[in-house]
C-alpha cells in the first residue's frame, strides 16, 4: 500500500487545523500560473477571470515583472520610511505625471489607503477650524475595505453589525442619485467617498453626471472628494483612471490592488491643497512604498498606461460584454460594466455557477449574491473570452433545466 502524501490533502488539512476560518475556499490548492491560467497541485488548469480579485493585471509569470522582482530584491527589500529610496520617489513622480494629483503617500492595501484618505480629509477640516464639520458621506452598495473606518463606510449589515461601534457621523446616500446627494452633502460634510465603478457591490457604474454633481457639491460645501479606485483604477476600465470617463477629478484618490502586479501596495494620491495640511509625524507606515514593491509598481504603471494596452482593455472588455449579451438565457437579468470590470446579474444565486466553474477549469467570483463578476488579468485575449462564454452558456442551460 502506498503511503505517499497527497500534497493538496496535506495543505487543506493544515489549513483546517491552523488557519483562522474566515474564508470559504474550493478544495484544490493553487501552485503556479502562466498568463491567464492557474494550475493546482494536481496539474489541473484554471482559466482565471478573477485575477486575485482584480490584482494580477499582467497575469502570471510575466517575465519583466519576475526579472524586476529578482533584481530589486538583490538590491534592497526594505528600509522603512525613515530613509529615502529611489524607486519610491520615481513611482510617486510617475503617478503624479499620469493623474490629477500633486503628491502621493504610500501604504500597503486598499483599506489602509482609504483609512489614510479619511485621516487626510479630517486634517484638512481640523485646520479649517469650521465647527460641526464631522460627517462622511458614502453610498449604498459601496465597499471600501475591512478596517474599522473602511468598514464603517461599507453599508452592509453582515460586514458592520458584529463590529460595532463603528465610526460616528457616517451618512449613507443612495448611489447614482444626484438629488439625494444634494440633500445629504451639506456644510457638515467633511468628506465624500465613492467608487467610480462599484466592485464588490455588484459592478455598478457611477453615471458621469453623478460624479460631476458630487464634485460640484463638495466644492460648494468645502468637503473633500475621495474617489476609491482600488478596484476600478489602473487601467481596469480601459482608461488609466475610471473617473476619466466622467471628465472630473477628486481631491484624493486611493489605489491599491493591481499597482504592484500582485505584491501588496496601496497609494493615496492627493491635490496640493490637501498635502499642504499634512506634516511630518501626521501619518506613517512602516512598509508603505518600500523599494521592492515600488520597483515593481513602476513597471506595472508603465505597461498599463500605454495607449495600446488601454485600447486592448477597452476592446476585449467590449467583446466580453457583447458575448455575454448574446447568451440568451432567462436566468440573465443584466450585463453591465466598463472595460474588463463586468457584471452579469442573474435571477438566481451565482454560487452554484462558481462551483461548477471549478469543475470545468474556470475561476469565477461573485459580487453580491446574484452577480457574477468578471475581472480577469488585463492581458486576457478574445479566444479566452470565447472559452468562458462557451462554459457559461452550457452552465446556464444546465441550470435552466434544473
Ligand atoms: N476599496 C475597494 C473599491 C475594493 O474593492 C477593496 C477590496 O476589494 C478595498 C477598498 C479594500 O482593499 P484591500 O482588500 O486591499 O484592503
Amino acid at each position: 500500500m502506498s503511503t505517499a502524501i497527497d500534497p493538496a490533502a496535506h495543505t487543506l488539512e493544515l489549513e483546517q487545523h491552523y488557519l483562522m476560518q474566515t474564508y470559504r475556499r474550493p478544495p484544490f490548492v493553487l501552485a503556479r500560473g502562466e498568463g491567464v491560467t492557474l494550475y493546482d497541485t494536481d496539474g489541473n488548469a484554471y482559466l482565471d477571470f478573477v485575477a486575485g480579485i482584480a490584482v494580477n493585471a499582467l497575469g502570471y509569470g510575466d517575465p519583466e515583472l519576475t526579472r524586476t522582482i529578482q533584481q530589486a530584491a538583490e538590491k534592497l527589500i526594505h528600509v522603512s520610511n525613515l530613509y529615502s529610496t529611489t524607486p519610491q520617489a520615481e513611482l510617486a513622480a510617475e503617478l503624479v505625471k499620469r493623474s490629477f494629483a500633486d503628491r502621493v503617500f504610500f501604504c500597503n492595501s486598499g483599506a489602509e489607503a482609504n483609512e489614510g484618505a479619511i485621516k487626510f480629509a479630517r486634517k484638512v477640516v481640523f485646520d479649517s477650524g469650521e465647527p460641526g464639520k464631522t460627517e462622511i458621506v458614502c453610498f449604498t452598495g459601496a465597499f471600501h475595505g475591512r478596517t474599522i473606518a473602511a468598514v464603517s463606510l461599507t453599508p452592509k449589515e453582515k460586514y458592520q453589525k458584529p463590529f460595532a461601534p463603528l465610526l460616528p457621523d457616517v451618512v449613507i446616500a443612495p448611489f447614482n442619485d444626484s438629488e439625494a446627494a444634494a440633500r445629504l452633502i451639506t456644510d457638515r460634510t467633511a468628506a465624500v467617498i465613492v467608487e467610480p465603478v462599484q466592485g464588490e457591490g455588484g459592478i455598478n457604474v457611477a453615471q458621469p453626471d453623478f460624479l460631476r454633481t458630487l464634485r460640484a457639491l463638495c466644492d460648494q460645501h468645502r468637503a473633500v472628494l475621495i474617489f476609491d479606485e482600488v478596484q476600478c483604477g489602473m487601467g481596469r476600465t480601459g482608461r488609466l483612471w475610471a473617473h476619466e470617463w466622467a471628465g472630473t477629478t477628486p481631491d484624493i484618490m486611493t489605489i491599491a490592488k493591481p499597482l504592484a502586479g500582485g505584491l501588496p501596495i496601496g497609494a493615496i494620491l492627493v491635490k496640493q491643497a490637501v498635502a499642504d495640511h499634512l506634516h511630518p509625524g501626521d501619518h506613517g507606515s512602516t512598509f508603505g512604498g518600500g523599494p521592492l514593491v515600488t520597483s515593481v509598481a513602476k513597471v506595472v504603471l508603465a505597461r498599463v498606461s500605454q495607449p495600446a494596452f488601454l485600447a486592448q482593455v477597452q476592446d476585449t472588455g467590449a467583446y466580453l460584454m457583447e458575448r455575454l449579451e448574446e447568451i440568451n438565457s432567462p436566468l440573465i437579468r443584466e450585463v453591465r460594466g466598463r472595460g474588463l470590470m463586468v457584471g452579469l446579474e442573474l435571477e438566481v444565486e451565482a454560487a452554484p455557477l462558481i462551483t461548477e466553474g471549478y469543475k470545468r477549469g474556470l475561476l469565477l467570483v461573485n459580487a453580491g449574491e446574484k452577480v457574477l463578476r468578471f475581472i480577469p488579468p488585463l492581458i486576457v485575449q478574445k479566444a479566452q473570452v470565447d472559452t468562458l462564454i462557451a462554459h457559461l452558456t452550457d452552465m446556464l442551460r444546465e441550470l435552466e433545466r434544473g
